[in-house]
């Protein structure tokens, strides 16, 4: 049996990096997954993926329609679609390699097998020959991360009817995909297939895409994605789904009910969303709250309602994301070594890696309306930006909110090129508890599209200098 001073179940971002920095700071740590792979939804089957293909389908999109106006001329270039997948592989190869050397260079003792919680400080770990292993700990970290969801009556086949997962590995191209979900996954995964020739459609049960997203924001991305090519049919929901060698039959009725169409697609992609996962682990037994939406209940500091007992990323509360997890396993190793370790909830950055991308950070006009917090909006196009004129890349604005009476920024929101990335500008800016002016103050090089993020700020106060 050996002893641990924390032994952390799911090595996605939540866990690992909850490990290194619990190493650092000289706690004996183990982990403990089940995948062959270390890194998680994340690495494996989720951003990394996802990310490699969306880069790979814009370089296709870029070559196909974009260049001549570059003046280059590359004919027509061909998608070879195994090796697209197979770039893929490499980057997830690459990226959970990557996770096991930091393993072993923070000497994490690495249990490759299936975690169950016996009791407060006892893990038990069967590997896949049915070996069990028990581990002693004083600290239990839950990091078993999430899975797919579906809606009532559609059995994902990954084949036909595929999740997130099977639209990363779709053998060819579909002629018409649906999807089922105008979320974050399904858009960005939609927009693969798009670029690579699918004729895409979104189904949504809401009136919008992005629930959650500033809606202004949204409104503008939509309009931008079907100018791309993709169909939107909002406010409606499938009640059926039915698959064939051929294709798939989907029933499609308005939201609030009434005549049904039948729509035929070849592949539909299922992203409605993902719940906490803690299948055999033995939460029950040892008796570990949940709330109403089946997440592990925790504190402030993390720690569930046995003692002992914590737990962090997209098995507890908060917004799924990588980021949020990784921030969450540093902030729980620091206050398991007797630091003071903090999250803060309002600044966590939210990207869409399309192209245009959405980021957003903070409050969003309807949650500050909701609030009854009056603000300024400054709002900047990139059609006035010299460096998005320049390259040709001018859909889309930046947005910033600031509160009208002391001028805090409040929250930010952009669609546009690299939208990801200058995001991060105004998460820094929150931190600070800065105001729109000391953004508008500071001298932003030329010619960039941080640009507009100074602009957006200008406008605040009404003074844009290029509007
Ligand atoms: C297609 C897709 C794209 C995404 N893109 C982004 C993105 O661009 N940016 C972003 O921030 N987020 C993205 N996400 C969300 C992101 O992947 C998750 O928020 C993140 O992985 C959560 O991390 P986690 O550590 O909580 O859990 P996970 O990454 O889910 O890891 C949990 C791990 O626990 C293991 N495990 C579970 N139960 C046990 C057990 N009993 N014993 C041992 N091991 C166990 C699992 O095998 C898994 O490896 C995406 C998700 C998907 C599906």
């Amino acid at each position: 049996m050996s002893t641990y001073d924390l032994v952390i179940i799911g090595t996605g971002p939540g866990g690992y990096v909850c490990a290194i920095r619990a190493a650092q700071l000289g706690l004996k740590t183990a982990v403990v997954e089940k995948r062959e792979a270390h890194g998680g939804t994340c690495l494996n089957v989720g951003c990394i993926p996802s990310k490699a293909l969306l880069h790979a389908s814009h370089l296709y999109e870029e070559a196909a329609h974009h260049f001549g106006a570059f003046g280059i001329e590359v004919g027509t270039p061909k998608i070879d679609l195994q090796k697209m997948l197979a770039f893929k592989d490499e980057a997830i190869a690459g990226n959970t390699k990557g996770v096991e050397f930091l393993l072993k260079k923070n000497k994490i003792d690495a249990h490759r097998g299936t975690g169950r919680i016996l009791a407060a400080g006892k893990v038990e770990v069967t590997a896949d020959d049915g070996t069990k292993t028990t581990l002693e700990t004083k600290s239990i970290v839950v990091a078993t991360g999430s899975e797919v969801v579906s809606l009532p009556g559609i059995t994902i086949d990954e084949k036909r009817i595929v999740s997130s997962t099977g639209a990363l590995d779709l053998e060819q191209v579909p002629g018409h995909l649906v999807l089922i979900g105008g979320g974050v996954i399904g858009l960005e995964l939609g927009s693969v297939w798009r670029r690579l020739g699918a004729k895409v459609t979104v189904i949504e049960y809401l009136d919008r895409i992005l629930a959650g997203i500033d809606a202004d924001t949204a409104k503008q991305f939509q309009r931008i994605l079907a100018k791309q090519g993709m169909t939107f049919k909002l406010s409606s929901k499938v009640t059926a789904a039915t698959a064939t060698d051929a294709g798939v039959t989907l029933q499609v009725e308005p939201a609030k009910g009434g005549e049904a169409e039948t729509i035929e697609a070849d592949v539909v992609l299922v992203a409605v969303g993902r719940r906490p996962y803690t299948d055999g682990l033995g939460l029950e037994e040892v008796g570990v709250a949940k709330d109403e939406k089946g997440r592990v209940a925790i504190d402030a500091h993390y720690a569930t309602n046995v003692p002992g007992i914590y737990a962090i990323g997209d098995v507890t509360t908060g917004p799924m994301l990588a980021h949020k997890a990784e921030d969450e396993g540093v902030a729980l190793a620091e206050m398991l070594a007797g630091k003071g370790g903090h999250v803060n909830y309002g600044v966590i950055p939210n990207v869409v890696y399309t192209y245009p991308e959405v980021a957003a950070v903070g409050a969003t006009e309807e949650d500050l309306k909701a609030q009854g917090i009056a603000y300024n909006v400054g709002k900047f196009p990139f059609t006035a930006n010299g460096r998005a004129k320049a390259n040709l890349m001018t859909d889309g604005f930046v947005k910033i909110l600031a509160d009208a009476k002391t001028d805090r920024v409040l929250g930010a929101h952009i669609v546009g090129p690299e939208a990801g990335n200058l995001i991060h500008e105004i998460a820094v800016a929150m931190e600070f508890g800065a105001s729109s002016e000391d953004v508008a103050r500071t001298c932003h090089a030329h010619p960039t599209l941080a640009e507009a993020v100074k602009e957006a700020a200008l406008a605040v106060e009404k003074r844009a200098l290029h509007m």
